[in-house]
Order: structure tokens, then C-alpha cells, then sequence
């Protein structure tokens, strides 16, 4: 089965861009009052403890969202995300990070909807107590299922409003196509839908193939997109002095937007810089901000 979790990862570099950039989004959409509905095709657990046994084992969160509450002054889309961690929290230390299920569920109004896929039996049960406590009743339906092919039952939303987040873990190379199949197969039962995908950028040639098919499908179809990358660190395997070579862990990431928030790009540019001066482990820190028909 997949040896992916979650927890291990949570509130890194990679959380940052895609959380606040989910919550940018989602604060757009739910300006209207018509009823919206997140799809979130790979959920996780949910909800993550940075003190647990798996967080602090690898301590992402310590070079991710922790180097921002430090910060003094942010950038109003960084504020709002560490503001909404913050809220998971009692106290004045953040021990508690929501992952995009809590983050979302936190953002909708009585009558919109949140449906959850997720496929790994212990995260499963995680997500299912967790999501259990939030007491939202039928706001929230959580399924045991392959997300990819689940979400197909959702689209169109009745409302016709609707955002799907796609999050795969991608331990399995071929992810990147069903990823992209997903979004063409939305794009054609939900044309006016909001897709986020976020991607590893790693030495792949899948990797750099998946932002290149998202943009030529969403210029294809006449959709407007946005892709944000956050460079934190540099690709390459380093060796010690023992000649021991040295992975450098995830050292890059992006968000590829169809039908983006016209609002995002400018709130983006503010942060993105921000981001890198805040995140950066070595010289090669960096971001890249691209958009058309927005
Ligand atoms: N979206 C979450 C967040 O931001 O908090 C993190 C999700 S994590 C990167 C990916 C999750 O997808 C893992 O928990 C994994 O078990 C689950 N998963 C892997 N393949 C799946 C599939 N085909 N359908 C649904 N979930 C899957």
C-alpha cells in the first residue's frame, strides 16, 4: 500500500503555498452567497500535532509555518493563513496544523458542502474522527475512496459552484496523468469549476510535464489559470566528507490554478517574495508567478 502520510510533512514549505493559497481562494468564492461545494480528492488526516511522534521525527513544520509566525509584518495573504492555523490553536504556540479539510470546512458557510476522499485505511480512520468532532452533520461527507474516479459523481455541483482540490501524495508515478485526466474530465462535466492542483517539482520528467499539459488543457478549453512555484532550497544530492551522499528532501513545489480567482495573482505577488525571504534554505530560493485570460 502507500507508505505516504501526511503527518510527516505537515505545515512544510510545500503546506504554505498551497494552504494559504487555498484559503485565498476559498475566501473569493464564498463572497457569494450562492452555495458552493470542495471537492478535496487526496484529504489526509485532516488535522496534524507538531509536537506528535510523526511531525517532530522529521520537523518540516519548523523550517515551514513556524518561520512565518516568527515573522513581523506579512503579507495580508500569509496573515490570513497563519491567523487561521493560529485559530486550531488554544494557546500562543502553534502545536496544532490543519491540514486542507479543516482549513476548507473552517471557510464554508451553513449551506455549502465539503466532500473529503481518502484512500489509506489509517488516515481514513484519522480523517473520520477528526472530522467527527467538527459535528458539521452533513456539510461534510467523508469517503473511502480513489479519489480520481470518486470525485466524478460530484461534478457538476448542483449549484454550479464548486472547487476541487488535487493533492496526491504522487508515490506512484503514473499520478501525474490521472491528475491531468482528472482536470480534462472536469473541465468537461464542470466547465466554470475551480481546479487547484498542487505537483512536487522534483527531478521527473513527469514532474515537469504535469504544469506544461495543465496549461496547454486550460488554454485549450479558453480557461483563465494561474501557476505559482516556491523554490526553498537546491535539487541536487550532496555528499558529506565521507563521500555519504545526502538527499536534500522536497526542495521545490507548485500550485497550478484553472479558472483562478481574478484577485489571486495580485495577492500573490505580494506574498510569493515574502515567502522566499521567509522559507529560503539556500541561495537557489525562489519563486516564479505566471497567468493568462484572468
Ligand atoms: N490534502 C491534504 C492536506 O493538504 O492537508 C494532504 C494530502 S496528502 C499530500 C495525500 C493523501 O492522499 C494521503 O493521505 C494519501 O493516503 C491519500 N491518497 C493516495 N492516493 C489516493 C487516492 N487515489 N485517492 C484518495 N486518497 C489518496
Amino acid at each position: 500500500m502507500f507508505s505516504y502520510r501526511h503527518a510527516f510533512h505537515a505545515g512544510n514549505h510545500a503546506d504554505v503555498l498551497k494552504h494559504s493559497m487555498l484559503l485565498a481562494i476559498l475566501q473569493y468564492l464564498t463572497q457569494k452567497e450562492a452555495a458552493l461545494a470542495v471537492l478535496d480528492t487526496h484529504a489526509g488526516a485532516g488535522l496534524y500535532r507538531l509536537d506528535g511522534d510523526y511531525a517532530s521525527t522529521s520537523g518540516e513544520a519548523a523550517d515551514g509555518i513556524l518561520r512565518l509566525e516568527q515573522a513581523e509584518k506579512l503579507a495580508p495573504l500569509l496573515q490570513d493563513y497563519v491567523d487561521a492555523v493560529r485559530s486550531f490553536n488554544a494557546g500562543p504556540r502553534i502545536l496544532a496544523y490543519p491540514g486542507s479539510p479543516f482549513l476548507a470546512q473552517q471557510q464554508l458557510r451553513p449551506h455549502d458542502k465539503l466532500k473529503l476522499f481518502e484512500l489509506h485505511p489509517t488516515d481514513m480512520r484519522s480523517l473520520s474522527g477528526n472530522v467527527a468532532q467538527l459535528e458539521a452533520g452533513r456539510q461534510v461527507q467523508v469517503l473511502h475512496e480513489d479519489g480520481f474516479e470518486g470525485v466524478k459523481k460530484f461534478l457538476p455541483p448542483p449549484s454550479r459552484r464548486g472547487l476541487l482540490l488535487c493533492d496526491p501524495s504522487y508515490e506512484i508515478k503514473t499520478d501525474y496523468m490521472k491528475v491531468a485526466d482528472m482536470v480534462a474530465d472536469g473541465l468537461k462535466r464542470f466547465p466554470t469549476g475551480t481546479y487547484a492542483v498542487w505537483y512536487p517539482i522534483i527531478p521527473r520528467p513527469e514532474a515537469h510535464e504535469l504544469p506544461r499539459r495543465l496549461r496547454t488543457m486550460a488554454t485549450k478549453a479558453g480557461k483563465g489559470w494561474l501557476h505559482a512555484t516556491l523554490t526553498v532550497k537546491s535539487s541536487k544530492i550532496s555528499s558529506n566528507l565521507q563521500g555519504e551522499k545526502k538527499r536534500p528532501g522536497l526542495p521545490a513545489s507548485g500550485m497550478f490554478v484553472v479558472n483562478p480567482p481574478y484577485t489571486l495573482q495580485a495577492q500573490l505577488k505580494a506574498a510569493l517574495p515574502q515567502m522566499v525571504e521567509l522559507l529560503r534554505q539556500d541561495s537557489n530560493a525562489g519563486f516564479t508567478l505566471e497567468s493568462a485570460g484572468v
